[in-house]
């Protein structure tokens, strides 16, 4: 039996139809007990190239083909071996690091020849080369992308020709590829991805090419799309995006562009461009200032006039913010951290607005929605004030208070959403997946680090979820965190040791981790008060390549 279904119409007797949204249903006539084992494969490209597709099944034994499976699985996930004896944290763990890497996803087939091809959804060719789609860089730039460089890179550097390709192809860089170009969240954070990979030593791939892209969505929009930055003209004009354009979201896109800015910068630095073109971009980087409201320590919109726009409330959700409110998008400055304390007003201040925002109540204004969306609901959920973990705007806040010498803070909230917000029952996960940001920040976190700004090559430090950690990197170099007292009431670091040595930083370079080591923790139950608070132990020279 087959048939054929478009547009909800089904169709007996027919075995071929063209359309959106079309589908199929195959049935067999059975006895009791009766096995049938179906073969399927599918192609982008044409029904031949699917045919060339099922070749990758082998005889199609089913009984080996889920043993291959779960091996090629293994071998993934054993990239990272964790020893502890909570076994509820260990299933939450893999299950995240299994979730991590199932984004971006393949969208490349392999041809009779045995190169490498894609149809380009970007103007319907078949041509050579990778491509990947699904992931939205609104989220993936922040841990995601982050932990593809550290532990996956041979991955990530098959992304990066993607995304080549994606240039080459359509004049862009896809924000959100899903495939093809989207009009869905804000930022140009392409640059994040581009930069992050390249400075932390990918290879392999035409960077100079990539590095004209990042310049060209810097400076144009592809209309209808996410793509490029949507008011880049206002944006350089003015060093923000005005709230009364007519164009949403001005805060947190202008944020998003002075960090990708940085990041352009970064790269510019890395690829020995011109000082002029350097000096632009780290310009432009400092743009967050603009729409930095002093009078309450805020980020707020601003109106093409320079008068902030009236009333303010840092609980109204949208509006100038995209799904979240000044609560949460204050903190969007990832590269120039101590340029926002002193904008604050100083570490106290900083702390305080920090501490604020698991104090205040857990209200909020949904008038720009017009409804109560589900990333509001999920805050109120939690019950951690405005802490909305279960979106990605403030999932790099509670790393900050290391940048303010309170580093034990940082442990004690870290720990508490690990424990509360993330756990292996059906339940257990706070708010959306995101293409697997969302697990990867707990993925880093239980590690005991995390990428506050990628683009620099340096992880800040929580504290470790597990007694020991082994991460098995590329050129079979080993890192190895060990916490050996580490539990559930030992949550704060008492002392550490990088390979033997005292080690009194609250951030690993990305070469300390890359070229293999260890770092041995003493926990304890109270916070070392001490630790993490001398200037020379928190230096604030901890932005090494501060605008
Ligand atoms: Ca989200």
């Amino acid at each position: 039996f087959t048939a054929v279904a478009l547009d909800n119409a089904i169709k007996t007797n027919q075995t071929e139809i063209e359309g959106n949204h079309a589908g199929s249903i195959i049935g067999f006539s059975t006895h009791k007990g009766e096995q049938i084992h179906a073969r399927v494969a599918s192609s982008f490209i044409s029904f031949e190239q699917a045919e060339l597709n099922l070749q990758e099944l082998g005889d199609g034994d089913f009984d080996r083909l889920t043993e291959e499976g779960k091996n090629r699985w293994n071998e993934i996930l054993s990239k990272i071996e964790i020893e502890d004896n909570d076994i509820d944290n260990l299933r939450t763990f893999y299950s995240c690091l299994y979730r991590s890497v199932l984004f971006p996803r393949a969208f490349y087939e392999i041809n009779a020849e045995g190169e490498t091809i894609h149809y380009s959804p970007y103007n319907g060719q078949v041509l050579p080369g990778y491509l990947f789609t699904d992931t939205g860089f609104w989220d993936t730039f922040r841990s995601l992308f982050p932990l593809l460089n550290l532990i996956y890179p041979s991955m990530n550097e098959k992304m990066q020709e993607g995304l080549v390709n994606a240039y080459k192809e359509s004049g862009f860089l896809p924000e959100w590829a899903s495939p093809g170009h989207r009009d869905c969240m804000v930022g140009n954070n392409s640059a994040s991805v581009v930069a992050d990979a390249y400075i932390k030593g990918l290879q392999g791939y035409d960077i100079e090419l990539l590095w004209e892209a990042l310049k060209h969505g810097a400076n144009n929009h592809l209309k209808g799309t996410a793509s490029g930055r949507v008011a880049f003209e206002a944006y350089n004009r003015l060093g923000y995006v005005p709230n009364n354009i007519g164009v949403g979201q001005n805060v947190a896109r202008t944020l998003e562009y002075a960090y990708d800015d940085w990041c352009i910068m970064r790269l510019a630095q890395q690829l020995n461009r011109p000082q002029e073109e350097i000096d632009l971009y780290r310009e432009r980087s400092k743009n967050y200032r603009f729409v930095f409201d002093k009078e309450n320590n805020l980020m707020r919109g601003k109106n093409e006039d320079g008068t902030f726009q009236s009333p303010f409330s840092p609980y109204k959700w949208g509006d100038a913010f995209t799904e979240g409110n000044s609560w949460h998008y204050t903190w969007s400055v990832f590269h120039d951290v101590q340029g926002l304390i002193d904008l604050m007003g100083g570490k106290e201040n900083f702390v305080s607005m920090l501490d604020s925002v698991f104090v205040v109540p857990p209200i909020y204004d949904d008038s720009y929605y017009g409804q109560c969306i589900h990333e509001i609901k999920e805050m109120q959920i939690m019950n951690m004030g405005n802490y909305a973990h279960g979106n990605q705007p403030i999932q790099h806040m509670i790393y900050l208070y290391n940048y303010a010498g309170q580093p034990w803070k940082a442990q004690y909230w870290l720990r508490e959403v690990m424990d509360k917000l993330y756990t292996p029952y059906p339940d257990g996960y706070c708010g959306d997946e995101d293409n697997g940001q969302t697990s990867a920040w707990y993925i880093f976190s239980a590690l005991g680090f995390y990428p506050v700004c990628p683009g620099q090559p340096e992880y800040v430090l929580g504290a470790p979820l597990f007694q020991k950690v082994t991460l098995n990197l590329p050129n079979n170099k080993v890192f190895v965190i060990d916490a050996r007292n580490n539990n559930d009431k030992n949550l704060y670091i008492d002392s550490a040791k990088l390979n033997g040595k005292k080690f009194t930083r609250n951030y690993l370079t990305h070469d300390e981790i890359s070229s293999g080591g260890e770092l041995s923790l003493k926990m304890n139950a109270k916070p070392n008060m001490k630790r993490g608070v001398r200037p020379e132990d928190f230096p604030y020279s901890y932005s090494v390549y501060k605008p």
